[in-house]
């Protein structure tokens, strides 16, 4: 079996069979932010925690992108083979607004305010042949 590794340690929870993505919050304030920073960009405090943010949330905007994802978050295609992708925010209750990749890749398949799902997936192999997750969201 292939092991799957994330794109980088601390934006979501890995290996899970229900990945959450992996946010901060402020205990002084209660402002939520992905990724998680070590001080809250509203108050100033230290005072933050990790918090697995909501699975579920709604797309508040979209576009799709027609140019090749720049490193770290390109992918096995080539110029030749590369296929257009949606792109949005997904705003999760109580918590952010989470810049994401969308499972979608067309405007018909998209509308502001749908229900969208996180979905952990292999995004490209690396030089010693593991897959490389990433996160995005795609159509609940
Ligand atoms: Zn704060």
């Amino acid at each position: 079996m292939t092991n799957k590794v994330a794109i980088a340690e601390g934006l979501f929870t890995w290996p899970s069979d229900n990945p959450a993505l992996l946010g901060s919050r402020c205990q002084v304030c209660g402002i939520a932010e992905f990724p998680q920073k070590l001080s809250c960009p509203a108050c100033g405090s230290q005072d933050v925690k990790v918090e697995a943010l909501p699975r579920r949330g709604k797309l508040w905007s979209w576009t799709i992108q027609s140019f090749m994802p720049k490193k770290p978050y390109h992918t096995d295609e080539t110029p030749e083979t590369f296929r257009p992708y949606g792109v949005g925010y997904i705003e999760l209750p109580g918590a952010v607004c989470v810049e994401s990749r969308l499972y979608e890749n067309t405007a018909e398949k998209l509308e502001i305010g749908m229900e969208m799902e996180l979905v952990v997936d292999t995004l490209r192999h690396d030089e010693d042949g593991n897959e490389v997750v990433c996160f995005s969201f795609k159509a609940a």
